[in-house]
Parts: C-alpha cells; structure tokens; sequence
C-alpha cells in the first residue's frame, strides 16, 4: 500500500512516515500544497493524508483540484485544526472522504487509512446518471443512452458538477466557484455560455426526449432527476 502525506510540520510529517512504514506502507511526503498535489495527480496511492493549512496551495484547493481537474479518485483523509469547523465540511464537500482533528492519536489514523484503502474502488467512482444520461467520471465518457456524447474538458466538469447535485438549483456562483476556481479570466456570461454549449449536446439533439437541463430563473441551473 502505497500512502502520500502531504503535511508542512516536519515533525508530524516525519512520525507519519515513520510510523506508517512500521507497518509496511511506502509513503511519500509532500510539505507543500503545490508538490502534495503534483504527487497525488501523477503518482498512484490507496490513500492520501492531507493537512488542512499549508503553504502554497490549501488543502481543500489539492482536494478539488485533485477531484475536479485530475479525475483522482483515491480517498483522502483530511487532517484540520481543532475549531475548524466550517472548514472540515468544506473539506468533506470538496471530495474528502473523511477527516481527523489535530492532535490525533496515530493508532487511530492508521484504522481510519485501513477503513479508506478497503473501500472498493469502484464505489469510490460511480457513474453519474439522471434518467438516460450517464457521465463516468473515471472514464471521461458521457452518453445519452447509448449515443456518446463528446465534451469539453470544462463542460464535462460543468456537467460532472450538475450531476453530483442533481435536483438542486445550483447559482452562478456556485457553479463558478466549483468548476472555474483558480482561474481569472471569467466573464459574467461564462457560465450561461457554457450552459448554452451543454445543452446543445445532451439536450438538443435528443427531440423525442424530456430535456434535463433546467435555467431557473433568477436563481441558477439545476439538472432535473430522473
Ligand atoms: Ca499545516
């Protein structure tokens, strides 16, 4: 079992390793957000320990880019701060799996690993699906029955994003901060143009079909459930 810490206090960081290695996993650290996510994205784990607070890039930035853009799947187990509450959830949101609250005991991290790595994998990727339209996230593949339908990089994220919190009304807001994070350059439209780009291919092209992709107005999209 393969275990990535990405943790910026040396000396947790280095009683993680060791210890972990005590009972034979291999473990690599990262002391930045910027190298853990580099690791994480390019190197294969059964679980990754990430720390809340570090330089660089934030935990719960390494945990979204690691969901969203990478398509990284592996369970993370989140390290917080006593008090940090609203973090946490927002750390559980963003794709963790679970968390530990700082001081912890390490017997009680390593059962929560071994809880993480049994998990099957397939269940830790399920297909996305409202009535006939699937989207596999590991796979990249989305189809409306069985008609494959080709996205984009970002309207697959849109869509993944819709899909994860179907029946919702979801804002712009939301939306952005989900699928557009880290980048600048967005322009208030870029959201209706992408919605715009969506449904164009999983909702036109199917006539006969009920259209799944809602505008509510004043409020925000939602994709409807099956
Ligand atoms: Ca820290």
């Amino acid at each position: 079992m393969r275990i990535l810490v990405i943790e910026d206090e040396h000396k947790i960081a280095s009683s993680l390793k060791r210890g972990l290695e005590q009972e034979s996993f291999a473990v690599d650290v990262a002391f930045d957000g910027e190298s853990g996510f580099d690791l994480g994205a390019t190197e294969d784990y059964d679980v990754i320990v990430l720390d809340l607070m570090l330089p660089k890039m934030n935990g719960i930035e390494v945990c979204k880019k690691l969901r969203q853009e990478e398509q990284v799947h592996t369970p993370i187990l989140m390290l917080t701060a006593r008090g940090q509450v609203e973090n946490r959830v927002e750390g559980l949101n963003c794709g963790a799996d679970d968390y530990l609250v700082k001081p912890f005991a390490f017997s009680e991290l390593l059962a929560r690993i071994k809880a993480l790595s049994r998990r099957p994998k397939s269940n830790l990727s399920p297909v996305l699906k409202t009535a006939d339209l699937s989207l596999n996230p590991h796979s990249f593949e989305a189809k409306r029955g069985e008609k494959i339908i080709s996205l984009s990089k970002k309207e697959f994220a849109l869509l993944e994003y819709l899909l994860r919190h179907k029946g919702k009304v979801l804002t712009k807001d939301q939306i952005i901060n989900n699928v557009w994070d880290y980048e600048a350059d967005i322009l208030p439209n870029t959201v209706e143009v992408y919605i715009g780009y969506l449904r164009n291919k999983i909702d036109k092209p199917f006539k006969h079909k009920k259209p799944l992709l809602k505008t509510v107005r004043g409020f925000g999209y939602k994709i409807e459930t099956g």
